[in-house]
C-alpha cells in the first residue's frame, strides 16, 4: 500500500482561514434557530439514523446549536434534529458553499492536487486492471481531482450541484460536469471507478445515492469513498471536552460520522465488497490547534501516522468492489 502523507494542516490551510470560514458559517447558521438557539422546525424535523433507519439514539455532544446522536444501532454519529432536504440542496446550489471553495479550496489548490489528488488517484490505479478507465467523480468541486486522472488518460466527468463549478471545471480543464442532484440523473453508460471524497456525509439520503452509485458501476468496478468517521480519536476526545473544532465536524453541513459497522453493513446489503480501508486524518492538529499555529512538530505528525494505523484517524477511505 502507498505510504501515507505527513500533512502539516496549516500548509493547506491557514489558521486565520480556518476560524474565518467557521464564523461564516456559524452566521449563515443562525436563521435555522429561534431566539433562545432552538431548532426551527421549518428547517429540522426528526428522523432516524441516516445509515441503518434505527431509531434508537442517545445524545453525545452539543455544537454550535446541534445536538449530536450515537445509533445505538450501527453506533454511527448524527445530528438530531436533522436540517431538511431542501435546506441542504439550497445550501449546495445557492452559493453559500461556493464561500468554502474559493475560500479554502482555492488557496491549497495546489498542495491538494499535487500531493493529496496525485495519492488518490495512484492508490485507485492499484485495483484497477484497465490502462484507461472511465472514472465518475460526484461533488468534484474544483476539478483538480479530474484533471489528475483525465492527463493519466482516463475517461473522467464529474457531478456537482453548484452551476459555478460546471463553467469553472470546463473552463480550466475541458471536463464535462453534469449540474444537479446526482439522484435525479440518468447515464447512458456505466463506469469503472466513481469516486465520492467528502459527499456523502452532506446529503440527506447517503444509502439512496449509494444504490444509485451502485446502479452505474460496471461489473468489477471500484466505488471509493472517503466520509468522517465515528470511530475516531477527535470524536472520543469531542465526548469529554465539548467545543467546536473548526473542521470535522462543520455543523450544518456533516450530518453523519460514519462507523465502521454502518460501513460494513452498507458494503453488505449493496454486495460491495470490502478491498480496502485506510483513516487520513488531522485529529491531532486539529485538537492542538489554538495552540500550534505554524510550529508543528514531527512528533505530532507521527501520533497521528500511530492513530491512523489503529483506524482511529478523523476520515475513513473506504474502497469497494462491484
Ligand atoms: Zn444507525
Amino acid at each position: 500500500m502507498l505510504e501515507k502523507i505527513k500533512l502539516n494542516l496549516f500548509k493547506l490551510k491557514s489558521k486565520n482561514d480556518l476560524e474565518s470560514i467557521y464564523r461564516f458559517f456559524k452566521k449563515s447558521t443562525r436563521k435555522w434557530f429561534d431566539k433562545n438557539q432552538n431548532p426551527r422546525k421549518e428547517f429540522f424535523h426528526v428522523r432516524g439514523c441516516l445509515l441503518c433507519k434505527s431509531k434508537s439514539s442517545q445524545e453525545v455532544y452539543k455544537i454550535d446549536g446541534f445536538t449530536y446522536h450515537e445509533c445505538l444501532s450501527c453506533m454511527s454519529i448524527y445530528t438530531k434534529p436533522h436540517l431538511r432536504e431542501v435546506v441542504l440542496d439550497n445550501l449546495y446550489s445557492d452559493g453559500t458553499y461556493q464561500v468554502y471553495q474559493d475560500k479554502l479550496v482555492k488557496k491549497g489548490k495546489k498542495i491538494r492536487k499535487e500531493i493529496l489528488e496525485e495519492r488518490k488517484y495512484l492508490q485507485i490505479k492499484q485495483f484497477l486492471s484497465k490502462k484507461t478507465p472511465k472514472l465518475l467523480d460526484i461533488g468534484c468541486g474544483s476539478g483538480t481531482f479530474l484533471d489528475i486522472c483525465k492527463q493519466n488518460g482516463w475517461h473522467v466527468e464529474g457531478v456537482d450541484p453548484s452551476p459555478t463549478v460546471k463553467q469553472t471545471v470546463f473552463e480550466n480543464y475541458s471536463i464535462k460536469v453534469h449540474q444537479g442532484d446526482f439522484n435525479q440523473m440518468k447515464f447512458n453508460k456505466s463506469f469503472d471507478v466513481i469516486t465520492l471524497w467528502g459527499v456523502l456525509e452532506h446529503v440527506a439520503d447517503p444509502i439512496a445515492m449509494m444504490k444509485r452509485v451502485k446502479a452505474s458501476l460496471k461489473r468489477n468496478g471500484m466505488v471509493i469513498f472517503e466520509v468522517p468517521s465515528a470511530n475516531c480519536f477527535i470524536s472520543e476526545y469531542l465526548r469529554k471536552y465539548n467545543f467546536s473544532p473548526t473542521r470535522y465536524i462543520e455543523s450544518g453541513r456533516h450530518n453523519i460520522f460514519f462507523s465502521i459497522e454502518a460501513i460494513r453493513e452498507i458494503s453488505k446489503n449493496l454486495e460491495l465488497k470490502i478491498e480496502y480501508i485506510e483513516t487520513n486524518g488531522l485529529d491531532v492538529q486539529t485538537i492542538l490547534m489554538k495552540e500550534f499555529d505554524n510550529k508543528i512538530t514531527d512528533k505530532i505528525l507521527n501520533m497521528q501516522d500511530v492513530l491512523n494505523d489503529l483506524l482511529l484517524g478523523d476520515h475513513y477511505r473506504v474502497f469497494l468492489r462491484n
